[in-house]
């Protein structure tokens, strides 16, 4: 939410080099939103991660053009029962999105 990761709009504003697409989609510009809540990678792996756990309450594919500070909001406050198990689910899956 503070913007500080390496994201490649990021990059481009320090003027270090840099492809400037998602690296996992390659089809739009990086950016902190986009790699944590709109990319279709993204978006999937949370899919996955609902069936597996059964979060029928989580709605991946309804979270497009959501700010990072919305989506989160949504996510801490939503109707999912146990709230600290859900930011601690958040927080390890956007964990493991960006190390990807
Ligand atoms: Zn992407």
């Amino acid at each position: 939410m503070q913007n500080r990761l390496w994201t490649a709009d990021r990059l481009e504003k320090r003027g270090f080099p840099n492809c400037g697409l998602c690296p996992l989609c390659k089809q739009t510009t990086e950016s902190i939103t986009h790699l944590l809540v709109n990319c279709r990678f993204t978006i999937r792996l949370w899919g996955l991660v609902k069936d597996w756990l059964g979060l029928h309450a989580l709605h991946p594919t309804q979270w497009t053009g959501l700010t990072i500070k919305t989506w989160w909001s949504r996510m801490a406050e939503g109707p999912i029962p146990n709230r600290k198990a859900m930011a601690s689910l958040t927080l390890l899956t956007t964990w493991e999105v960006w190390n990807e």
